[in-house]
């Protein structure tokens, strides 16, 4: 999509803290970093959100989790890390295309949210 962010920074248009990438995901550092550990991993091609996840681009949803752990262990987290994925305004999505925060190293880390 011509008018994302994440597009742009995922597909190199836009120069990022890029932290892991194959030909599916990009992991880029978050520019408002919420834990000492923050960074957003996204599939390249664009995905709205959650929602917008069907057989057709299930593979780079899959191709994220697999990037997951390889992400974690270069950043010294492995086993030790949350994944957030927010769905919708309505719950705090505020870039729409698909993404998951990986945090890590903060002490509300500890508390469950549920
Ligand atoms: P969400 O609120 O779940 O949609 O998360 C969007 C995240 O993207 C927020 O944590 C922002 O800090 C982050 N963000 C927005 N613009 C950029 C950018 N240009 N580079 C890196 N992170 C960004
Ligand atoms: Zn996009």
């Amino acid at each position: 999509m011509s008018d994302c962010i994440f597009c742009k920074l995922a597909g190199g248009e836009i120069p990022t803290n890029m932290i892991y990438q194959n030909e599916l995901v990009a992991c880029f550092a978050d520019a408002n970093p919420q834990a000492p550990v923050h960074v957003l991993v996204v599939p390249k091609c664009h995905i709205e959100s959650a929602d917008g996840v069907n057989a057709s681009n299930s593979d780079a949803v899959k191709a994220v989790f697999e990037a997951i752990p390889l992400i974690a262990e270069k950043l010294g987290v492995k086993d030790n890390y949350r994944i957030i994925n927010n769905c919708g305004e309505g719950v705090g999505q505020s870039v729409r295309h698909l993404h998951f925060h990986l945090l890590s190293g903060s002490p509300v880390m500890k508390d469950r949210l549920f």
